[in-house]
């Protein structure tokens, strides 16, 4: 019997990447590495649409890209020279395949397909506005609101996107394809990220730069907070439909989201990691004789702070590769297993020694709890845990999954009870300032912070419109209905 993901890594997910490509004659094949590359962002389904000239051509799957993307007739029918691709953990709306993007629409000007890393954080009140003016939704995403709004109205495509995009609030890296263009648009605080690439004479938008390494393609820059491009026949058109924009792109990406061997927003996210925990070092010392990171995430964050402090770092938990999202369903024996079967210790490293252990986010701290016991049990004299992101005590609406604010452990308790409850002799976070310093803007001004921390300091950069409205009764009728 199988079932998917039982045993929680207690982190919290980013929940989409996207990828399109204009003017390659393998631009569904490009676009397949380019999201082999961004599976991290998302791995509960994937999809590409591509353009060959005259026709659209679609395929989503549920699942992981090498599975969904695997068959030479899935590409062989992904003709043409233009295409978009999106990896999806799910963000808004149940996972069925109906909710798989990229999105299409056959709207007056003809095909439109789009995707969409990010939330929008008053979808349901412009659905519900949609609705009320007949608008039939085909799937239960905050996505769909936006080629909705652009069907509402009239003008040329470009002018249709950024009619509806001034409508919308939250958070959005967009990826479109009509008809000879592809069409990338970062929403005007650059909350999630958003770079341009170039292979030849092909253009590229991506999430993150590693997808333009998978394809041998150049990194050119990060879209702009604010910045709508097309890249088209004629090279690449950079609009500023948003007029004047301040900078929140989201600080979590560095600490876990983005791969390591990703640059965003002009730095190197395995850099800013180790600088995070270089800085997590000089607030925090502890004496002890190895630095252990949580792999994997934690590992450049460890690096940093065992260089810092002088202290030995050693991979002293070991992780299985090999351990997927789906296993056997889950006994509570089993399940009480399945850190064991992600992790192990390298118990020489370990033994009679004073442990300290860097991760980087405690969500709801039983995974860490387990990974305690078990380097306990290891013979550690002491465990002291570092962790590289200020405690996580708000709820993200813009694109990561998050807990409830009940589950998550540091809304509810202090920096000593979280000690006692996942059992460390020591517990420590980095400070805000201090991940402000590491990234090299001195301290956070409250008044100007040049990040999103919302899921530390509770300072939302944006409206949160559908909080405060009741949501719709048909979007749970969707949902059950699924
Ligand atoms: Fe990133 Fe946290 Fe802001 Fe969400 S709330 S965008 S996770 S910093």
């Amino acid at each position: 019997m199988i079932s998917t993901n039982p045993f929680d890594d207690d982190h919290l997910r980013e929940e989409c990447g996207v990828f399109g490509i204009f003017g390659h004659d393998e631009a569904a094949a490009h676009t397949v590495l380019g999201l082999h590359a961004l599976q991290h962002r998302g791995q509960e389904a994937s999809g590409i649409v591509a353009f060959d000239g005259q026709h659209f051509n679609a395929h989503r799957d549920l699942g992981q890209v090498a599975d969904s993307f695997a068959s030479e007739s899935v590409i062989g029918r992904l003709k043409g020279h233009a295409a978009i691709g999106h990896v999806r953990y799910s963000t808004t709306g149940e996972t069925a395949l109906r909710n798989v993007q990229p999105l299409f629409a056959d709207l007056e000007f003809g095909g439109f397909a789009i995707g969409h890393n990010g939330n929008l954080t008053n979808a349901y009140t412009l659905r519900r506005e949609l609705v009320k003016r007949g608008s039939l939704f085909q799937s239960t995403t905050d996505t769909e609101v936006i080629t909705h709004l652009m069907a509402t109205t009239r003008g040329s495509i470009i002018d249709r996107l950024t009619h509806a995009l001034l409508q919308v609030e939250g958070a959005y890296s967009l990826v479109a394809l009509a008809k000879d263009m592809v069409v990338g648009v970062r929403d005007p605080l650059g909350v999630r990220p958003l770079v341009l690439g170039r292979l030849g004479n092909a253009h590229i938008l991506a999430s993150e730069s590693c997808a333009l390494d998978i394809i041998g393609a150049e990194f050119l820059r990060d879209v702009e907070p604010g910045e709508l491009v097309v890249l088209d026949g004629s090279g690449i058109h950079s609009l500023r439909p948003f007029g004047t924009t301040e900078r929140r792109f989201c600080i979590f990406e560095y600490i876990y989201f983005a791969r390591p061997d990703s640059v965003v927003e002009g730095s190197s996210v395995y850099e800013a990691r180790k600088r995070i925990g270089a800085e997590l070092a000089r607030e925090s010392p502890v004496p002890a004789d190895v630095v252990i990171p949580v792999p994997d995430s934690g590992v450049p964050a460890a690096l940093g702070y065992s260089r810092e402090a002088g202290i030995p770092f050693e991979l002293g938990i070991i992780r299985n590769h090999y351990v997927g999202r789906t296993f056997i369903e889950p006994t509570d024996h089993i399940r009480h297993l399945g850190v064991k079967l992600k992790h192990n210790t390298n118990r020489a490293y370990i033994e009679n020694r004073r442990v300290i252990l860097v991760d980087d986010s405690i969500v709801r701290g039983t995974t860490s709890k387990k990974i305690v016991e078990m380097v306990r049990s290891a013979g550690a004299k002491e465990v002291h845990m570092r962790i590289s992101s200020p405690p996580t005590m708000h709820s993200c609406f813009y694109g990561i999954d998050t807990p409830e604010r009940e589950q998550l452990l540091a809304a509810n308790h202090d920096v000593e009870e979280i000690a006692k409850i996942i059992g460390v002799d020591s517990l420590d976070f980095i400070s805000i300032d201090g991940l402000y310093r590491a990234m090299g803007k001195g301290r956070r001004d409250p008044d100007r912070p040049q990040y999103c921390d919302a899921c530390f300091t509770g300072d939302y950069p944006t409206a949160l419109t559908d909080q405060h409205d009741e949501q719709p009764a048909q979007l749970s009728l969707l949902a059950e209905m699924a």
